[in-house]
């Protein structure tokens, strides 16, 4: 009896340190890529999927890539058109700055894809 609670124990112990480590794991999975015009959340996408963006403001007009876990501005109509002279970025904390539009592409890994603010994209 004391024997099988010892090996209980032991088994349970076992299991929350391998949860414990397997939890401590960054996980790519959840990396996204964040569009923010003047401030305001533009969309959350993934970058698991290629996707192009694009973003109409009052202010002008960016192309937004993503392809193969990397995020590029295409093509903007900016005056500096320093956003799309930027290289691709992938790591987290990353972004391309569009200043004249306002528009900030900023990788990050916080939160789930929302595919509703998405669908509701102006
Ligand atoms: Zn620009």
């Amino acid at each position: 009896m004391n024997k099988d609670v010892v090996l209980a124990a032991g088994i349970l112990g076992t299991a929350a340190l391998m949860y414990g480590f397997f939890s401590m794991i960054p996980q790519r999975q959840g990396e996204t890529v964040r569009i923010a015009v003047d401030g305001d959340t533009y969309g959350v996408y993934s970058l698991q999927e290629d996707k192009e963006v694009l973003i109409q403001s009052e202010r002008g007009r960016n192309k937004v890539i993503i392809r193969e876990g990397q995020v590029s501005m295409e093509f903007a109509d900016c005056p500096d058109q320093y956003c799309v002279k930027h290289h691709a970025i992938h790591a987290r904390g990353e972004t391309i700055v569009c200043l004249p539009h306002r528009v900030v592409v900023e990788i990050s890994s916080d939160g789930e894809t929302d595919t509703e603010i998405d669908g509701i994209a102006q």
